[in-house]
Formats: structure tokens, sequence, C-alpha cells
């Protein structure tokens, strides 16, 4: 007789029955969505045959938004006409100052968490604009797939930090949309073209956008691409093209200004049409005028419209150096060089790209799709549709994560560049006799000191059993998942009290924060260090004198007379002084010592006390702990 058969949990017993996941490149200026069928990755057209969708919002009083195309196509107020709504992601009300998008739109800064546009449809943050844009993505690809989506791999900046990735899930999931994997832009750019099927090649991916430039240097070892460097510009792109054509233009009419925006935007669109046909044929026929009667009629050739692009393209190149100089790594070790983006068309783009890598570009996917499609094949594989694939994608955290301890030090738990998902444990301590509650505050960045650091959360540890200072023992995680999304818990041992918090990261970075605080760890690291050691010293300090003080007061006359209890009164004050004062370690040190030194002698008288005092019955807890010493000391919180 046959056994019968039972599948095991959660496996599904029809087994061709593919999962339906896609790819979706939410981007600054045009999005896509992509998926992988009958084995093969390619972007999903909309209904009207488009291949992307501007990432362009409108909102129009109690309609449902319009999003892309139709948005783009009908004439409604500009201000609830929402575009690079993406450059606000994860972003504070304070990084909204002389921003483009501040001179473009009216923000409500006041009523919620997050600054929001105001549109005639009530205020937008951009986590909605994002959703909007989704939801229709997501809509097109059920559509053409023919059922409901298991999930999406949405795609972000290689520089993204938590703050901006959690903003993306959020918005994925306001769009129904279950996120399997947010993934770098740059690591599907390298995935769609196979890259990291290849052993330790260092990859360079060169992405040219509408209105913001980004270059990446990843290194594929083990099927983990590692993010070497990232550099770039996030006001530079397609768009500044655009503008030195409308200026062309201008000169050639012989006019100073255009009329009006209704000009401008027409303009604009008309000069960024004529860009895209120089990127397929050697010239293009100009005619252009306004209705004040300036015209031009003219021939532009490839060869002027490089001379306008060339500083463009020259302006890309710093930020190569640059990536290649924080990488450490030579030209001639870039194994291939991928470009992506829009604007990459350009052949001045892709011809001076390969000039300073010295060798060819890789342009075989189109630039606009190549993230979608690595997105897709991705997506694939995560949704179990190829079980033998071992085609594993991992990221690393791009700062160091960790917590506050005494003296406004951070403590690194997870370090930059870590491989996640992470998790991480370590252990800490009380600072005080009797302390019951522990502030712990969670930081983010390379620098020793907690103010220069970026601070991602603070929560409390509550019910910490009263002991001595430096006998509890909490145990802190630390938990990246694979999105890059960070936990943190807390748990004291004895009492087995927990507590944690979901870094939700206080939304608010400013643009190439990253860039800037790494700089600036490298720039300060001596300086740093120093600071750190004199830290620790007084914090080392403030406990001995939390441990003496404590002790004379309880027992100071029973132990010592006049005359002594003067002497280390007076060894407490110098010491007190010299760490207000000095800013020389050595000199504390010595302070300190002279203090344990001097109390020596009644250290000793005490504990003979307490050890008669066991003898005779009576409980240990008491026993000094001036003399004890533990490594880390989490702030007291005086709640
Ligand atoms: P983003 O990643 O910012 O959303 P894209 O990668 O979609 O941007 O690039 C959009 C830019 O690419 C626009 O400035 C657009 O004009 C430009 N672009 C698109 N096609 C061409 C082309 N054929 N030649 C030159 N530029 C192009
Ligand atoms: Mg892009």
């Amino acid at each position: 007789m046959a056994l019968l058969q039972i599948a095991e949990p959660g496996q599904s017993d029809a087994p061709h029955q593919r999962r339906l996941a896609v790819g979706i490149d939410l981007g600054t200026t045009n999005s896509l969505v992509a998926a992988v069928r009958s084995g093969s990755a390619d972007v999903l057209p909309d209904s009207d045959g488009h291949r992307s969708v501007p990432s362009v919002v409108q909102y129009v009083q109690g309609e449902t938004p319009r999003v892309g195309h139709a948005a783009e196509a009908s004439s409604g107020d500009s201000r609830s006409t929402i575009r690079s709504a993406k450059r606000l992601m994860g972003k504070g009300a304070a990084d909204l100052a002389d921003s483009w998008l501040s001179k473009h739109y009216e923000f409500d800064t006041e009523s919620g968490s997050l600054p929001a546009f105001v549109t005639h449809d009530g205020n937008k943050t951009s986590i909605d604009v994002s959703a909007a844009i989704l939801h229709e993505l997501k809509q097109t690809a059920e559509q053409t797939l023919g059922g409901e989506l298991a999930g999406a791999v949405v795609t972000v900046p290689a520089y993204f930090d938590d703050a901006q990735r959690q903003a993306t899930k959020d918005a994925a999931s306001l769009a129904g949309l279950q996120v399997l994997r947010l993934l770098n832009e740059p690591t599907a750019a390298a995935v769609a073209y196979g890259l990291d099927n290849e052993e330790g090649g260092i990859v360079a991916i060169y992405d040219l956008g509408g209105g913001t430039f980004d270059i990446s240097l990843l290194k594929m070892q083990q099927g983990i691409f590692e993010v070497l460097a990232t550099a770039g510009n996030t006001a530079l792109g397609g768009d500044d093209i655009d503008n030195a054509l409308v200026q062309w233009l201008m000169d050639q009419a012989g006019i100073d200004s255009l009329a009006d925006s209704q000009l401008e935007s027409d303009t604009k669109r008309y000069a960024r049409g004529l860009k895209e046909a120089l990127s397929a044929s050697a010239s293009v026929s100009v005619e252009w005028g306004d209705r004040a009667g300036h015209e031009v009629r003219t021939e532009l050739t490839r060869e002027s419209f490089d001379e306008l692009v060339m500083p463009l393209v020259a302006a890309t190149l710093k930020p190569c150096r640059q990536v290649l100089r924080d990488a450490d790594v030579e030209r001639d070790q870039v194994t291939a060089v991928v470009m992506v983006g829009g604007s990459t068309r350009v052949p001045l783009v892709r011809d001076k790209v390969s000039e300073f890598f010295g060798r060819p570009v890789l342009t075989s996917i189109d630039p606009d799709e190549v993230v979608a499609i690595g997105a897709a094949i991705q997506a694939d594989v995560l949704a179990g549709n190829k079980p033998d694939s071992d085609l594993l994608l991992l990221d690393v955290t791009p700062l160091s994560l960790g917590l506050e301890i005494m003296g406004g030090l951070v403590e690194k738990v997870i370090p930059r560049n870590t491989t996640i998902p992470i998790a991480r444990g370590q252990e800490f301590t009380t600072y005080k006799d009797g302390q019951t509650a522990m502030a712990l505050h969670v930081v983010q960045g390379e620098r020793e000191l907690v103010d220069d650091c970026r601070s991602l959360a603070r929560f409390e540890l509550n019910g910490i059993p009263s002991r001595v200072a430096g006998a509890a023992r909490i145990q802190v995680l630390f938990q990246v998942d694979a999105d890059g999304l960070l936990t943190v818990s807390a748990l004291e041992r004895e009492s087995g009290v927990v507590a944690s918090v979901d870094v939700k990261p206080s939304y608010g970075l400013s643009d190439g924060e990253i860039e800037t605080m790494l700089r600036e760890s490298m720039d300060h690291a001596s300086e740093d260090m120093q600071k750190r050691a004199l830290q620790e010293q007084k914090v080392e300090a403030a406990r001995v004198l939390e441990a003496i003080e404590a002790a004379l007061q309880s027992d100071g006359d029973e132990h010592l007379d006049a005359g002594e209890r003067a002497a280390i009164g007076a060894l407490i004050s110098s010491l007190k002084q010299v760490v207000d004062s000095s800013t020389e370690r050595e000199v504390i040190k010595q302070a300190v010592l002279a203090l344990e030194q001097g109390s020596a002698e009644y250290v000793e008288r005490r504990m003979n006390a307490s050890v008669r005092q066991m003898m005779s019955g009576q409980g240990l807890d008491d026993i000094d702990s001036a003399v004890g010493k533990a490594k880390h000391e989490a702030c007291a919180s005086d709640s």
C-alpha cells in the first residue's frame, strides 16, 4: 500500500503555480515596473503602451489623483502637480530650506510630523505621492500579469539612509504592495547584466537621471555585493541639459527672458525633444518662436550640442574620481562600467565615461530600464520561483550603529559596512548603585562623541533590580533586517524585563549627509580619539567620586576621624576641580589615583567591617563597589 504524501508546511501543492512578483524602479523623474515572464525579465507597459510612468502626481479636489502621463497632460495648477517627491522621502522640514522643492511648492510643516505639499486635495507627504505612483504601477502589473501580486522588490539609491528606506516601505504599504526587499539601484543594475555571477570584479555604476547623478562602486564576492563607495550630485542631471538648450534658444532668438511660465515650460519640453532626438541623429532642425515674433530656425548639430553638454559631463567625472579615491581603487581595477539613467543615452556622456575608465561602457540593456529589470530578476528569486538559484544579494550598513554610553561617548555595536541582515548583541551595565532604569540612546555615525553622530531613537528600560553599580547585566541586541531597518532591544537577564524600539528613525537627514559624516570621521579621527580618552577618564573619575561620596555618607563618621575625613575631602575637591577644568587626561588620571590611594585605608576598614557583619549573619548586599569596575556603563536615567 502506498503511503499518503503530505506537503511540507507552507509549500504549495501545485508546484508549477508561479507567484507573481515584480521589480519597481521608483525614480525621481520616471518610474517603471518589470517582471520575469517565460524566463526573461522585461518592462511591463501600461494600457497605452508607455514603458515608464513620469513620477508626477496631480491632486484635484475630491478626485482620485492623476498619476504619470495623465498628470503631465492635464493643465492643472502646478502647485498641485507634484514632481520629484523622492527628493523629500525621509526628510524633515529643516531639509526644505532653499531646496528645489521649496521654490516650486507650498508646504505645511506644522500640522503633521512630516512636511506636506499643500494641494487642492489637502496636504500630501512625499510618502503619499510615492504611494500614488506605486499604486499606479501595481495596477499596470496586475492587469498585464493577470493576477494579484505576491510582492515587489523596490529599488532605492545606495546612499538612502534608514529614514529614507523606511519612508519608501511606508509608501509601498500605503499602495497595498508587499515589499519583498528594498534593493540598491546600482546593485539592481549590476544584477540585470548578470555581473553577480562574476567572481571578484569591481563594477562602476554610472547613473545620470533627470535631476540627479550617482556613481557607485560595487565589489562582487562570493555572492555578496558590497557597496565600496558612492558619490554623486543631487542637483545634476538631464534637466540641466534641457536648461542649457533653453538658454541656447534664447541666445539664438536674442532675448533675455521668456514671457511667461507657460512659454517657459513649453520651451523646456521642446528643448528636451531636441536633446532626445540628438541622441539618435547627428543633427536636428530647430523651429522655435514666441508670440512676440522672436524665432529660431536653424540646424543644431551634435557637435554644437556637445559643446553645450560638455561642462555637465565634466562635472560628473569629479564624483567618479572621488569614489575611486574613497574606495582606494585604481581605474584599471574596475572590471565593468554600467550605464544607467535616461541621460546616459547622450553619446557624449558614453564617450567621456568610457574614456575616463579606459574601457567600453555597458549599454546593451536600455539605461532607463536596467534598474527595474534587475529588481524584477531579484523579485522572481525572492518569490521562490527559482528554487535552485544562488542569487543571494546582500547589502551592507552604510554607517555604524551604536549606543550612547557615559560621558556622551558612542559604543559602536554594528560597524559600518557590515553585511545585512545582521543581529549583534552587547552587554551593558548600570552606572549608579540602586539604578533601576536605563536610558538607551541609539545613534548612527562614525564619530566617537554622541554629539557628532545622528540620533536615531531613545527608549528606556525600567524595572532593573536594584543592585550596586556594575552588577546588572543588560543585553542589548541590534538587529538590521534585509531592508536595512533597525530594531534595538534591551533585556535585563535576572528579572527578564525587556524594552525595545523599532527604529522608525527620526525623519530628517540633509542631502549627502552620509558622505559628509564619513568624511568628517576621517578628518577628525585622531582628535576624536583624544576626546574619547579624555571623556572616558572623566567618566571613571565621576564613578569613583560617586562611590566614595556614597560610602562617606553612609559610614564615614563610623570609620574615620575628623583629620582623615578632611584629607579625603581635600582629595575629592581637587579631583572635582581637575575634572571641571582640565583637558589633560593624565592630570585627571593622577587625581583619581591620588583619591583611590588616599582612601584605600578607609575602603579596607569598610571591607573588614562588612566581613565582620557577614560573619555575624548579616547580608552581603552592601559590600563596597568602589573597587569594582565595569566596562560599559550606560547612562543612569532620572525618570
Ligand atoms: P530618474 O532616475 O531621475 O527618474 P531617468 O533615468 O528616467 O531619471 O532619466 C530621465 C532623464 O533622461 C530626463 O532628463 C530625460 O530627458 C533623459 N532622457 C531620456 N531619453 C533620452 C535620450 N534619448 N537622450 C537624452 N536624454 C534622454
Ligand atoms: Mg533612476
